[in-house]
């Protein structure tokens, strides 16, 4: 038997072999899992209404996936994207016209939920009967593809709707096919930037961090203590979450020991990072928008999101995020 001395760089490669990359979603759990984690949440949180209202869209994009049918890229569009190193289901991918299905079986059941504001139910109906050119007009500029005014109060809807359609290619797709893109802060499959970290506590994925898809909901892995959004690291990356105002310094509640903020000095920017180990429930988007508070805190310390939360859109001068 011969045996061969590993030099530095190959053990590197090793390594980083063995570590799952690419993580897909399941699509008969996610959304479900997600609307059990809003519920959750909602109980002792002062915007309980609010993530009691996100379950039951969660839950409106778990019905609307079951029924969703199935788009991929095709392999001209797959083999195209992987010699270019260009994700190969971009904003710009032509949607099948389900997704608009998807938006008003949403609409439908947040104006059917019991004890919504009426104004929250207005919301529903009129996104339920939103013309199919009208919804792809807002669909195209909320993803980018298309300059003009977003409708706000819409954009969660019409959001939960492109997840669904995006999460319905993204959970048929073999992880070990899926190529990591030459730059880590956006998705290999849709191009978008990543909602928050979450760092899993299961096999095989245990220990890793992987940045969650804002659309699609593929998680890629990026190596811990590391800025998503510019690439520093060591010094530069801290993590900050919010502690109890005891002098103590432990964290406020239960839900900060889950989610903390990972913010860079050399960008001077943030995203939220959720560890499986303290909460084996956490959500990305879910305990995302959960911690609005830790937000508030951050803004006011000089740090900004670095990427919005595609279920929360906030009217700015220009319409642009
Ligand atoms: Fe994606
Ligand atoms: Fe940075």
């Amino acid at each position: 038997m011969t045996s061969r001395i590993l030099e530095p760089g190959q053990i590197e490669t090793l390594a980083q072999r063995s570590i799952p990359r690419i993580r897909l979603p399941d699509r008969d759990t996610l959304f479900a899992r997600r609307a059990e984690r809003f519920e959750a949440l909602a109980v002792a949180s002062p915007i309980g209404a609010y993530l009691r209202l996100q379950a039951a869209v969660a839950r409106a994009q778990h019905a609307a996936l079951a029924d969703f049918p199935g788009t991929l890229p095709t392999p001209a569009q797959r083999s195209a994207a992987q010699a270019h190193r260009m994700p190969p289901m971009p904003a710009a991918w032509p949607r099948a016209p389900a997704w608009r299905d998807a938006l008003s079986a949403i609409g439908r059941a947040v104006a059917a939920l019991a004890d919504c504001p009426v104004e929250v139910a207005r919301l529903g109906e009129r996104v339920a009967l939103l013309s199919m050119e009208d919804a792809d007009t807002q669909a195209d500029r909320l993803l980018g593809v298309r300059e003009g005014a977003v409708d706000t109060a819409a954009a969660p809807l019409l959001m939960a709707a492109l997840q669904v359609h995006w999460t319905a290619a993204s959970s048929r797709l073999v992880a070990d096919e899926v190529q990591p893109l030459d730059v880590p802060g956006l998705c290999p499959l849709c191009g978008m930037p990543p909602v928050a970290s979450i760092v899993r506590a299961q096999a095989p994925y245990r220990g890793y961090r992987y940045l969650h898809c804002a659309l699609c909901a593929c998680e890629w892995h990026l190596v811990r203590v590391q800025c998503s959004q510019c690439g520093a690291s060591g010094k530069d990356v801290a993590y900050r979450s919010l502690v109890a105002d005891d002098g103590t310094g432990e964290p406020a509640g239960a839900l900060d020991q889950a989610v903390r903020a990972e913010t860079c000095e050399q960008c001077s920017s943030y995203r939220k990072i959720v560890y499986q180990e303290k909460d084996p429930g956490v959500d990305p988007v879910a305990d995302d928008l959960a911690s609005l508070a830790l937000d508030l805190l951050l803004a006011e310390h000089g740090y900004a999101r670095a990427s919005g939360h595609p279920l929360l859109w906030q009217a700015e001068p220009d319409d642009a995020r």
